[in-house]
């Protein structure tokens, strides 16, 4: 193929057909052929051997927090960072920005930001806040694949919380849209009052978000699923107690799906140093037994993908001098490390890279409407994560493009080793280096509709 403009090849290609020796041919930013077998790569061919070739990563629960608090993250740093991880395609929340996304206005200001700025492609979710409902199908017009809500507080005063009244009102909407709703479900009435004293132990803070208010918020959603039609779709789940729910709803052919994250995956309440809030975060981390029927959940497809809830703040925010769990902010940073910390667990049960790229790519791809990212097949576009399911590394804050480099992670050796991204057909990061600029697309209507 001399008109080809990339050619790659690898032993181990993983595409909707399964996991093996596959040549693919790159034109204009699209897998234009996926040729089966140990093709020879021609000049252009770059031969990755051994090493997995997956569709690039699609992470759709990153929060950037720019505009307004940029000295949180940022659209630069946070896609240097999905560049490193191998991730192509992030989707911005639409909290903890300033303005939040309730409003078109407010999704310009955001594409604003992000334009120029961004190594890998952006979309952006909406909120649903009391009272923007009228904005609604603006947003849903410009773009926004769908709309995120909370039960409890959101922790910034411009997020407010909605009500099961609020709920009822809105979901007939996104129903009308044929849009999505993401809920961070935690059920108000179950939030606990932390006892006094004991503020460095993460148990504490345990405590105050028990499962139960995740079981009943997850109950409450199959609820209005049923009496709305509406597609729904809980966000970080931490309780194993929510499957049951969640695999009746959808065996009575409900469209209520779940996410979880790498932490709730990787970590235990267990193993939570005293006064170490890097961990903190909502819902919390829960114990080992929780984590096991976790990786069931997903293993059944209970659970259909892990997203990384990248949410970074300033340390000083994060409350480390003192070890304050209950003062510090919630949020734990991974967008760069989703691919070797679900890995090492998956790895360890038995699961294989192609599952992998189901709950890290396809999964989220379906989820945000990318009809042409989240596999590798011709039509899509050429955005690959090439990467060594054998190889290990130890995490080194330093070696981390998050703003803030405080993580649970550091220290901790995980397998996988991220060797190169593509985005559209262009490599954007390999052996540790970025390769700028910055050529990530920004997802509105326009760009949307492929
Ligand atoms: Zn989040």
């Amino acid at each position: 193929m001399n008109d080809a403009d990339l050619v790659i090849r690898s032993n181990r290609v993983v595409t909707p057909k399964g996991t093996g020796p596959a040549t693919l041919i790159v034109r204009g930013g699209v897998v234009v052929a996926v040729e089966p077998g140990a093709t020879r790569a021609g000049s252009h061919g770059v031969d990755y051997g051994d090493a997995v070739v997956m569709p690039g990563l699609v992470d759709t629960h990153v929060h950037v927090n720019e505009p307004g608090r940029t000295e949180w993250e940022g659209f630069d740093s946070a896609t240097r960072a999905a560049a490193a991880g191998g991730v192509t395609t992030i989707f911005d929340m639409p909290l903890n920005s300033v303005p939040p996304t309730t409003t078109v206005a407010a999704l310009q200001a955001k594409a604003a930001a992000a334009r120029g700025r961004s190594f890998v492609d952006v979309g952006f979710w909406g909120g649903v806040v009391p009272g923007n409902l009228a904005e609604l199908a603006a947003l849903h017009s410009r773009g926004v694949p769908g709309f995120k809500c909370f039960l409890v507080p959101s922790g910034v005063p411009e997020f407010g919380h909605v009500t099961e009244e609020d709920l009822r009102a809105a979901l007939p909407e996104i129903a009308r849209l044929g849009s999505v709703l993401l809920v961070h479900a935690e059920h108000p009435d179950w939030i606990g009052q932390p006892a006094t004293g004991g503020e460095r132990l993460y148990a504490t803070y345990l405590a105050t978000r028990p499962a139960r208010a995740e079981d009943e918020a997850v109950a409450l959603l199959a609820r209005l699923c049923q009496e709305t039609g509406a597609r729904i779709h809980v966000v970080h789940l931490s309780s194993a107690g929510a499957l049951g729910t969640i695999e009746r709803a959808r065996a009575e052919g409900l469209s209520l799906s779940a996410e979880t994250c790498p932490h709730y995956l990787f970590f235990s309440a267990e193993e939570a140093p005293d006064g170490a809030t890097e961990w903190k975060c909502a819902p919390p981390i829960r114990d080992a037994e929780n984590r096991e029927r976790l990786w069931e959940g997903l293993t059944t497809g209970a659970i259909a993908m892990v997203v990384s809830d990248h949410s970074p703040a300033p340390p000083e925010w994060k409350r480390r001098d003192t070890g304050d769990f209950l003062r510090a902010w919630g949020g734990i940073s991974s967008l760069q490390l989703r691919l070797p910390a679900v890995w090492t667990g998956a790895r360890a049960r038995g699961h294989s890279p192609g599952r992998l790229s189901e709950w890290l790519a396809a999964a989220p791809a379906r989820l945000a409407g990318l009809a042409r990212k989240g596999s590798i097949a011709p039509g899509y576009d050429a955005d690959f994560v090439v990467w060594r399911p054998e190889a290990s590394f130890e995490v080194r804050p330093e070696d981390l493009y998050h703003r803030h480099k405080l993580t649970p992670y550091a220290g901790r050796t995980l397998d996988g080793v991220v060797e190169a991204t593509y985005l559209a057909g262009e490599k954007i990061f390999e052996s540790g280096r970025l390769h700028g600029p910055p050529r990530g697309k920004i997802r509105l209507e326009s760009e949307a509709s492929h």
